[in-house]
């Protein structure tokens, strides 16, 4: 289905900013790019939505997100925040089925381990790669890249 990238985006982020309801969660957008995309947008939704829920589930007290979206060669959306980050020993097991990071600080937050793993699958459908960079207790961004054709 092909939508407009920027309408597309900007729709996702204020459903996502209502659900959020009350929690003081500061989300800053930088989507300049106008074109269109190819994508399923159901499933590409649900991955977009996997990595900001993720942001929210693992934020400290004054979170802060910060959405991106340019556009190149590939199609690129980056999703950065300031949470309690992913040691690197752990950065490479993070898209596999059920897996979750074995951190005391997290472990009464509920989770399957399933949202990356259904993610990547997601972007791989779409012939594209995730990223992810992150610092512990500093914050984490996750890069998804689509290509154009
Ligand atoms: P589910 O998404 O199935 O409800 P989950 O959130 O535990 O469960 P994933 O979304 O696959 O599973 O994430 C895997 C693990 O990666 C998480 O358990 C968490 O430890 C870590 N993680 C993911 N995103 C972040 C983030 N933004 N900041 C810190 N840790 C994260
Ligand atoms: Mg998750």
């Amino acid at each position: 289905e092909t939508v407009n990238s920027k309408e597309y985006l900007d729709t996702i982020i204020n459903d996502f900013q209502i659900s959020l309801e009350s929690k003081s969660i500061q989300i800053d957008k930088n989507i300049q790019i106008k074109q269109n995309i190819n994508i399923d947008k159901f499933y590409f939704t649900t991955a977009i939505l996997n990595i900001l829920e993720n942001s929210v589930k693992y934020g400290k007290e004054n979170l802060k997100i910060i959405i991106k979206a340019n556009y190149g060669k590939d199609f690129e959306v980056s999703i950065s925040d300031n949470g309690i980050g992913i040691p690197k020993k752990e950065l490479k097991f993070l898209f596999d089925k059920f897996y979750r990071v074995g951190n005391k600080e997290i472990h009464n937050v509920k989770g399957l381990g399933l949202g990356l793993y259904y993610t990547n699958q997601i972007v791989r459908a779409h012939h594209g790669t995730i990223e992810v960079i992150s610092e512990l207790n500093k914050g984490t961004t996750f890069t998804i890249k689509i290509p154009l054709q």
